[in-house]
């Protein structure tokens, strides 16, 4: 009998077909092997995702480009969005100003173009809300298993808090409590300043010390946080009537120094006395309570080549004396002969180099 083609084949095609199948049985055993580990791999992200959100500290990684390939919950939510995910793809110029995101982005590309780490970088950035944030930050760059370097791995720390209770201890140390006026350390160190200046040839510098005339009985009638508030309005009178280059400072209890930069003639000095005492003659609103009281000013003049701090200070206490026991609500302008000459406008005196504390 004849067999046709098909018949002929029936036994390579069994076999053909046993072979699909056991292929096919393969692929399905791979197959279930392969969803198993996409769950397993699933299963992974997720936790890591659940650890790194809950992270109180920014965690990121960034592509060659610096677009987010990952950002934990404490980046988004303080850049206003919920879910992470809203960053993936967008880069530090999407979500900050120019400024800012320059910034990171400055030290992100020094990072993958060293291959060196960057850490505890000081770093700010701005939330939706107008807050700073100051940063701690470390970068460290992203490579792949053949050690290509791919992007950038970051961690920042929020400092801000740390960050304004050194500026405000850096603050305290050279300011008043009360008043926010720069304390007596400050004032010395600006005297210093301004005094050297002196020295090399740049015109005066006048000190003024005002002493308040009788505040004890403020504190005595109307209670100590009255008396508290006077101190904090006179503070802000004196500040109101000076420039910017004068330096005006609560040296403690009811006594405040002036520097007065830039003094051509002593009745530059002279008119700011008057207007302070001016001022300070003005009733005060003490929590709905008036008050009066006055001041005494005590005035030395700097200027020549040896033109110390010491000198001038105890020129302007013995001058503060001298208002004061002339009968207080005074200036009393420290003399010698040649402040004497400054005052009457006798230069050739003046410029003679012979200084107060000759
Ligand atoms: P005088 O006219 O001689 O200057 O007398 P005075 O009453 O103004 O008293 P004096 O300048 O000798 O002393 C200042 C007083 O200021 C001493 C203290 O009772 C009070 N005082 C010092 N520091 C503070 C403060 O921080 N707050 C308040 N309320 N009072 C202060
Ligand atoms: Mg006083």
């Amino acid at each position: 009998m004849h067999r046709s083609v098909a018949d002929r084949d029936l036994p390579s095609l069994a076999r053909r077909v046993r072979e699909l199948m056991a292929a096919n049985e393969r692929l399905q055993g791979e197959l279930a092997q392969l969803g198993t580990s996409k769950q397993a791999w699933e299963c992974e992200r997720a936790l890591l995702m659940a650890l790194i959100n809950q992270v109180p500290d920014y965690l990121f990684v960034k592509d060659r480009d610096g677009r987010y390939l990952i950002a934990n919950t404490a980046v988004s939510v303080d850049l206003g969005h919920s879910d992470p995910d809203d960053l993936i793809g967008k880069s530090d110029f999407d979500l900050h100003s120019f400024d800012v995101a320059n910034h990171f982005w400055t030290d992100d590309k020094q990072v993958m173009s060293s291959g060196q780490p960057k850490l505890d970088i000081e770093e700010f950035m701005v939330e939706p809300s107008g807050v700073k944030k100051f940063l701690s930050t470390s970068k460290v760059p992203l490579r792949t298993a053949s050690n290509e370097i791919t992007g950038v791995i970051g961690v920042a720390r929020d400092v801000t808090q740390r960050r304004l209770a050194e500026e405000k201890v850096r603050f305290l140390a050279f300011h008043d409590m009360l008043t926010g006026l720069p304390n007596r350390a400050l004032f010395e160190d600006r005297l210093d300043h301004a005094l050297a200046g002196v020295r090399r040839g740049n015109s005066r510098v006048a000190l003024l010390y005002l002493d308040l005339d009788r505040f004890k009985h403020v504190n005595d009638t109307l209670g100590h946080p009255a008396g508290d508030e006077l101190i904090r309005q006179v503070a802000g009178r004196l500040a109101a009537l000076t420039r910017e280059t004068d330096t005006v400072a609560r040296l403690g209890g009811d006594e405040f120094g002036v520097i007065q930069d830039g003094v051509s003639t002593g009745r530059d000095t002279e008119r700011l006395g008057e207007r302070i005492l001016e001022e300070i003659s003005r009733p005060f609103d003490l929590f709905g309570d008036p008050a009066c009281v006055g001041a005494s000013i005590g005035i030395a003049i700097a200027w020549g080549k040896a033109a110390a701090n010491s000198e001038i200070v105890r020129k302007a206490d013995i001058a503060l004396y001298q208002a004061k026991s002339r009968g207080r609500g005074r200036y009393h302008v420290f003399t010698d002969d040649v402040t004497e000459a400054l005052l009457n406008g006798r230069s050739d005196l003046a410029s003679s180099i012979r200084v107060l504390n000759s």
